[in-house]
C-alpha cells in the first residue's frame, strides 16, 4: 500500500503528486484532551488521522496532511472541561489562525481541495471559520478552492448505534471517553487503553446552561461522560468501517 502520509514524502515526490491540484488534502484535527484514567489524551487526534489514512488509501486521490494535535477548549459538557491535567487547549482565534495558515500553504502549492476531518466537538466553528476566511480569501485572489468540513461521528448511522449500544444510547453529547471512542482506540491502539483503569460512570446530567468559571462537581472525577466499560474492539471495528465507507463515498 503506497504511504499517503505527506510529512513522509520527500518534496520532489510530494511536488509531482499536487503540483496541478490532483489531490485532495485531508487534514485531520484533534486535541490532547484528557479521556477518562483507562485511555491516553490523544484519541482526538488519532481516530481523525487513522480515518484519514484509511480513507486517502482507499480513494486513491487524496492525501493525508500531518494532523493539527492541540483544539479548542475541552468544554464541561462535551469534553469534561479544560481544568483536568493533562487537558492542553488554546483559543479558538489561535485554533483558526493555525489551521487558517496550514490550508493557505497547502494552497499555495497548488492544491484546491481539502477535508477537513475534525476529532473534537469543541473545534468545530472554529473550523468553520478558518475554512470561511480562507475560501474568500482565495476567492479574492482568483484562486477558486472547495474546503469539505466533517466530524467522523456523523457517519455513524442509527443502526450501528443500535449494534454499539444495546442498553440505550444516551446521546453524542456523553460519548466523550464512553463506548465510542474507547471502542476505537481499542481496535486501532490498544496499546494506549487499559480496561482495568476504566471507572463506571452513569451518563452525565448537565443543567441546560453553561457556567464560567467551569464547575468541576458538574463531571465524574473519572473524566469521562459515560462508561467505557461495554467498549469492545469488535465495536471500534464496525464504527470505523461505517466512517471510512461513508466518507470515501461523499467525498470521492
Ligand atoms: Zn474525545
Ligand atoms: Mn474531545
Amino acid at each position: 500500500m503506497k504511504d499517503v502520509k505527506i510529512e513522509n514524502m520527500d518534496w520532489v515526490s510530494y511536488h509531482e503528486l499536487t503540483k496541478k491540484g490532483a489531490c485532495k488534502i485531508i487534514l485531520p484535527i484533534g486535541a490532547i484532551e484528557q479521556h477518562g484514567p483507562h485511555m491516553s489524551l490523544n484519541p482526538d487526534v488519532l481516530i481523525p488521522s487513522y480515518i484519514a489514512e484509511k480513507v486517502a488509501e482507499k480513494a486513491g486521490n487524496m492525501l493525508v496532511a500531518p494532523a493539527i494535535s492541540y483544539g479548542y477548549k475541552s468544554q464541561v459538557k462535551s469534553g469534561g472541561g479544560n481544568f483536568f491535567p493533562g487537558t492542553t487547549c488554546v483559543t479558538g482565534s489561535a485554533l483558526e489562525n493555525y489551521v487558517f495558515d496550514v490550508l493557505q500553504a497547502y494552497v499555495g502549492h497548488g492544491n484546491h481541495e481539502f477535508i477537513l476531518i475534525n476529532g473534537h466537538f469543541e473545534n468545530s466553528m472554529h473550523l468553520c471559520e478558518a475554512a470561511d476566511k480562507l475560501v474568500k480569501k482565495c476567492a479574492v485572489e482568483g484562486i477558486t478552492i472547495k474546503i469539505y468540513l466533517l466530524s467522523y461521528w456523523d457517519f455513524i448511522s442509527e443502526d450501528t448505534i443500535a449494534q454499539v449500544f444495546p442498553d440505550g444510547f444516551s446521546g453524542w453529547a456523553v460519548e466523550h471517553g464512553g463506548v465510542l471512542e474507547t471502542s476505537i482506540m481499542l481496535r486501532i491502539h490498544p496499546e494506549l487503553v487499559d480496561m482495568s483503569k476504566a471507572v463506571d460512570v452513569e451518563p452525565a446530567k448537565f443543567p441546560p446552561y453553561d457556567v464560567f468559571p467551569s464547575d468541576p462537581t458538574w463531571v465524574a472525577p473519572s473524566g469521562t461522560l459515560s462508561s467505557p466499560l461495554k467498549a469492545t474492539e469488535e465495536k471500534g471495528k464496525l464504527i470505523l468501517e461505517e466512517c471510512v465507507s461513508g466518507i470515501v463515498k461523499h467525498m470521492s
